[in-house]
């Protein structure tokens, strides 16, 4: 029995982790996706929160063909302990699948085994630039799977976003659903 674990922020979720978890259902029997930075939300950064992104995950993932565990992992900004703190928070696990070279230089240092895939489009498949397309109104969609932008326009995303993106006093359309109240 192999358990995986795959951790990034998925802010938001995209079909370049996809291709990642797809990749692990073929050398692993179980998969443990670690949400980090789990208590951030509402910044540019990281506008989601962890609810949030673990409905993301989970109905990307409905049909998997392998068990999986989604678990938001809050940052506890001490690089040196960062990896014992993981593994109190998740099942045991075998092997860490990430690209990241921090996540890769800490998990390592604790004889831990590491597999970086290669990355899928990364140009537009990566957080950085599906927030920045949000921002700025170009398109987004298509980076990431049907049910992600279910969420984010259940959720008023989009619009979360562009809010985020205002300077105090830059409030003509705020809330505009509720403006008729004001
Ligand atoms: P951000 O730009 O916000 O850092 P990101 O796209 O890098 O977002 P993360 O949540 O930071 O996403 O990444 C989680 C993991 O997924 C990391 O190991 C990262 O290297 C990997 N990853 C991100 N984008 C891709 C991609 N296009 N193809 C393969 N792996 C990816
Ligand atoms: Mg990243």
């Amino acid at each position: 029995m192999k358990r995986a674990f795959y951790i990034g922020r998925f802010q938001p979720f995209h079909n370049g982790h996809l291709t990642v978890i797809d990749r692990i259902t073929k050398e692993a029997d179980e998969l443990i996706i670690g949400i980090g930075s789990a208590q951030l939300s509402h910044d540019l950064e990281n506008p989601f929160t962890a609810g949030e992104r673990v409905l993301m995950i989970t109905r990307a993932l409905v049909g998997l063909s392998r068990p999986f565990y989604v678990i938001p992992i809050e940052d506890i900004k001490r690089n040196a302990l960062w990896v014992a703190h993981i593994i109190s928070m998740t099942p045991p696990f075998d092997i860490v699948y990430t690209s990241n070279p921090l996540v890769i230089r800490l998990f390592s240092e604790a004889g831990i085994p590491v597999c970086s895939p290669d990355m899928f489009k990364r140009e537009s498949h990566s957080g950085t630039s599906i927030r920045e397309r949000m921002r700025t109104g170009e398109p987004w969609e298509s980076l990431v799977p049907p049910c992600v932008v279910d969420v984010i326009n259940e959720i008023d995303g989009i619009d979360r976003i562009r809010d985020l993106d205002r300077s105090d006093g830059d409030l003509s359309t705020l809330f505009s659903s509720g403006a008729d109240h004001v």
